[in-house]
């Protein structure tokens, strides 16, 4: 899952993070508690998966790994978690942590490198962690906008452009397809599995017959297309990546988010599906491409069979058929119009007089409301609202539109989106009092 970034950019969301008190209140009333990845829940105690990997979950999940010559951590969490997975943790086991493993450079993965980082402890990340850092803090402007909205946070101070390459890169080794060392006489091996982001990795350790995966799995469909903003991440990517967890025949599968899974058949069963519904909408976008259909068409006719259902609580299939669609092939939709720099919302307001101005649309907007169709009342207070942005029954329209979605929303992510236009259109309606 993606939070934020590592670098400075990241460095401020997290403070900003720690220090909000609304987040800090949402967690603590347990605003998830219907998403089983348990997203902002702070894991309370050490949960022992065998004689030498602990855990402590959170957003996301920390693991320990303890041998007779030192610890490995493997993932951090993000910074307002790390500091109690830091202490659970090291009450279990003070030895000295000779490696910090990332699965990736988000930073729900990397906020506890600071706690964790002693003298002499070596970082491991994918080689591509450096050019997803860089990318994170040269739009770390745009991410600490979008990350406030999406978390209802208020935005962080913008700080200076740092420069196409100005990333903190905290770790002091790079690999690219493979990274393997033995400590204590335990062999751990690195495998770069881009998935969810292109520098992912997954940790397994054969003795154990454990894999770390990182992002690549959670109890959800993948967040293939996430609305904060994301480049492409490739489906087929997720599909090799799965398929290369899955060679390793692993006996515990540690997920960065939610809860570890036991056994290789439920490993296998749980793994298989999962790859087996990206793999179906990744196809399913890409025969309705070469039959010449637009993306709506495909976000309304793709559906995953029975079978396949992994839920939508986190990533969303629609999202997702979106993502994959422009991301093979961009904006372009054959409509000549989009080929010029002006919107359609260009014409709203000569249309909105036409129809006798914005009293006609607000009202049209109401009627959608009461017949339940609140995604037509949405475009049409966007009409009349781009003639008169104060219009009060447009607004009142649109309030109402929003929370009717917002009651029926089971997604985290299309939630948080909500919460944030109902606040942004309340204040637009308080502000006319
Ligand atoms: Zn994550």
């Amino acid at each position: 899952m993606r939070l934020s970034s590592s670098g400075r950019g990241l460095f401020s969301l997290l403070v900003v993070l720690a220090t909000s008190n609304v987040l800090v209140a949402r967690v603590q009333q347990g605003m998830v508690a219907d998403n089983p990845t348990d997203l902002l829940r702070i894991g309370d105690k050490v949960i022992k998966i065998n004689e030498a990997i602990s855990m402590v979950q959170g957003f996301g999940n920390t693991f320990m790994v303890t041998t007779e010559e030192g610890n490995v951590i493997i993932d951090t969490s993000i910074a307002m978690h790390a500091g109690k997975h830091h202490q659970l943790l090291t009450a279990e086991n003070k030895g000295p942590i000779k490696y910090i493993i990332l699965t990736h450079a988000h930073g729900d993965h990397t906020g506890g490198v600071p706690l964790w980082k002693q003298a002499g402890t070596q970082i491991i990340a994918q080689k591509n962690h450096v050019e997803f850092v860089h990318y994170q803090t040269r739009l770390s402007g745009f991410y600490g906008k979008r990350n406030a909205a999406q978390f209802g946070l208020s935005v962080p101070p913008q700080r200076p452009w740092a420069g196409n390459y100005g990333g903190k890169i905290e770790p002091t080794i790079l690999f690219d397809d493979k990274y393997e060392f033995t400590l204590g006489g335990v062999k751990f091996e690195v495998y770069r599995t881009p998935g969810e982001t292109y520098d992912h990795a997954t940790v397994w350790i054969p003795k154990y017959k454990a894999a770390f995966t990182g992002d690549n799995y959670y109890e959800s469909f993948p967040n293939i297309y996430t609305l904060r903003g994301t480049e492409p991440r490739w489906a087929l990517d997720y599909v090799n990546s799965l398929n290369k967890v899955l060679e390793f025949k692993p006996e515990i599968a540690l997920p960065s988010h939610g809860r570890p899974i036991n056994g290789n058949p439920e490993i296998t069963r749980r793994l298989t599906r999962y790859r087996d519904a990206i793999q179906y909408v990744h196809d399913a976008v890409v025969k309705g491409l070469n039959d010449g259909k637009d993306v709506y068409t495909l976000m309304n006719e793709i559906k995953l069979p029975a079978a396949l259902d992994i839920g939508e609580s986190y990533g969303n299939l629609i999202w997702s058929i979106r993502g994959i669609y422009e991301g093979y092939v961009g904006w372009f939709d054959l409509n000549p119009a989009t080929i010029y720099e002006r919107p359609a919302s260009s014409v709203y307001p000569e249309v909105v007089k036409l129809a006798g101005g914005p009293d006609a649309i607000a009202a049209l907007a109401a009627q959608r409301v009461e017949t339940g169709d609140a995604v037509a009342a949405l475009h049409l207070t966007n009409i009349a609202l781009t003639a008169d942005p104060r219009h009060r029954r447009a607004l009142e329209a649109r309030l109402r539109a929003l929370e009717i979605l917002r009651s029926r929303c089971k997604n985290t992510n299309e939630r948080g989106w909500l919460d944030y236009s109902i606040k942004v259109t309340t204040e637009m309606l308080d502000q006319k009092k």
